[in-house]
């Protein structure tokens, strides 16, 4: 076997070691930690990925320091733990700085403080929009430093289209009530049926 194959193929079995031992060769693990071997022999040149798997299927960790079945990191075992457990994570300075900013749109320009509620085309969604936080977080923070929501914005819009609509019904009835009222006395003048108009 010429030497360029066998180092080819201990490269690719690093960091097993490969050897030849009574005309066998010899592909053997050492632990890292605790210097324990394993040894797996064969009468043929294995294939080095072979070897590593059959390794690994005992329990060695073949990566840059190679560990035993025994010397193994225990697993982490997954903590069923109840909400309140788990610690909130303190904010990163993307979060803190997202926070600063919603403070200030809230109390400057977003927040009605006098009437306890939005001002017309804030609302926790466009915050949250605004800010990059959660709408969730956006609520909590809202409720924290002013109060309510309020109305969503499209109650008021709509209040707001409607009284403007009663705002135009009552001038629109104004100028009837003149014009009829003009009717009224030409039909007075030459004896025809006048209108009568309802009050209100
Ligand atoms: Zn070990």
């Amino acid at each position: 076997m010429s030497n360029a194959i066998l180092e080819r193929v201990r490269s690719r079995l690093h960091p097993v070691q490969g050897l030849f031992r009574d005309g066998r060769f010899v592909a053997r693990a050492s632990c890292a930690s605790c210097g324990a071997h394993e040894e797996w022999t064969s009468l043929k040149m294995p294939e080095p990925d072979v070897v590593k798997k059959k390794l690994e299927d005992r329990g060695w960790t073949l990566k840059r320091r190679p560990t035993c079945p025994s010397c193994q990191p225990q697993k982490e075992v997954p903590v069923t733990a109840s909400p309140t457990a788990v610690p909130a994570a303190a904010p990163s300075p993307d979060t803190r700085a997202a926070l600063r900013l919603l403070g200030s749109v809230l109390d400057k320009e977003a927040y009605d403080h006098a009437n306890n509620r939005y001002k017309p085309g804030f609302t926790d969604a466009s915050l949250a929009k605004d800010t990059g936080l959660s709408e969730k977080v956006v609520s909590s923070e809202r409720e924290r430093l002013c109060g309510p929501a309020g109305e969503p914005e499209m109650v008021t819009t709509t209040r707001v289209m409607f009284v403007q609509m009663l705002g135009d019904l009552a001038s629109m009835r104004s100028e009837l009530v003149a014009c009829v009222g003009g009717f009224n006395k030409m039909a007075s003048k030459h004896g025809f049926e006048k209108i009568e108009l309802s009050e209100g």
